[in-house]
C-alpha cells in the first residue's frame, strides 16, 4: 500500500479532510493538488513538491500554514547529509529544538545520539554512516504537546517532499505521530515493532522500521533492550537492500 492511500485512510479516520492525494502526470511527474497546502503565500508556482532541498528549507522557514507558526523561535527543517541513506523520523521539535533549529537536541536527542553511535551511525556523519533525521511537525507544539492531526497534515507535504528528495534506503519511525504520519495507523508501537513495514518513494519500495521514541525510553528504560533489537534489524535491512543493488 503506498504511503498516500495509507495517509488517507488515517486521515479519513480521524474525520480530516479533503486529503492529498498523490497523483502521477502520464509522464510520471508528481502531479499538483489543488486542496493540499503544496501552494505557499508568496510562492504560487513553487509547489512543495516539485521544490529542491533549499527551496523547500526556505518555504519551512516562512511557513504560516497553522498556528504553530505564531509561537515558533525557529522552524526546525532536519539534519544530516542530503545524502545519507538512513532517515529518521520524530514527532516535533520540544523548546531546545525550537531554540536551535535543530531536531533532537534536549535530553531525548542525547539519546537519540547514543543509541546512534551504538549503531555505528551519526547525525555528522559521512557515507554509509549517515543519517538525516527530521520531524513530522517543524514547529514546536505548546507545552510540548503532540501535534494535533491537523498541523501533522499541514506538514505533512514537507516531510514527505524531504523522504522524497532524500530517497533514503531504510527509514525508522520514532514514536506514534510519526507511525501515524507514515504509515497511516494508530496501531500501538508495540504491534508495529518487529518487522519491516514498506511504504512506496518515488517508485522504490522503501524498508520502515517501527521503535520507541526516545522520550518515551528516558521514562522507560527497561525498554531500551527492544530499541536496540529495531535497530539492528533497521542495519539488517539495510545491509539486505545494500546487497540487491
Ligand atoms: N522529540 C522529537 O520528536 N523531535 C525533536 O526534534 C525533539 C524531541
Amino acid at each position: 500500500m503506498s504511503l498516500d492511500t495509507r495517509r488517507a485512510r488515517l486521515w479519513d479516520r480521524l474525520g480530516l479532510g479533503p486529503v492529498w492525494i498523490e497523483r502521477r502526470s502520464p509522464q510520471g511527474d508528481r502531479a499538483d493538488n489543488e486542496d493540499a497546502p503544496s501552494e505557499l503565500p508568496g510562492q504560487p508556482d513553487a509547489p512543495v513538491a516539485r521544490m529542491g532541498w533549499d527551496q523547500l528549507e526556505r518555504a519551512v522557514a516562512g511557513c504560516t500554514l497553522c498556528g504553530l507558526c505564531e509561537g515558533r523561535t525557529n522552524t526546525v527543517f532536519g539534519v544530516g547529509s542530503q545524502s545519507s541513506e538512513w532517515m529518521l523520523i520524530g514527532e516535533a521539535p520540544g523548546a531546545e529544538e525550537d531554540l536551535r533549529g535543530e531536531p533532537f537536541v534536549g535530553q531525548a536527542g542525547r539519546l537519540l545520539d547514543s543509541i546512534l553511535a551504538a549503531t555505528g551511525l551519526g547525525r555528522a556523519a559521512t557515507g554509509r554512516s549517515a543519517v538525516y533525521i527530521a520531524n513530522v511537525v517543524k514547529c514546536r507544539p505548546p507545552a510540548n504537546r503532540n501535534p494535533e492531526p491537523d498541523e501533522a497534515a499541514r506538514c505533512e507535504p514537507y516531510l514527505r517532499r524531504q523522504i522524497e528528495l532524500l530517497r533514503p534506503r531504510v527509514i525508522v519511525l520514532m514514536g506514534r505521530v510519526a507511525a501515524q504520519a507514515i504509515l497511516g495507523t494508530d496501531a500501538s508501537i508495540a504491534s508495529l515493532r518487529g518487522h519491516a513495514h514498506r511504504i512506496d518513494v518515488v517508485g522504490a519500495s522503501v524498508p520502515v522500521i517501527v521503535t520507541y521514541h526516545p522520550a518515551y525510553l528516558l521514562r522507560n528504560l527497561a525498554d531500551k533492550a527492544k530499541v536496540w533489537a529495531d535497530m539492528c534489524l533497521a542495519r539488517e535491512v539495510f545491509e539486505r537492500s545494500a546487497q540487491l543493488r
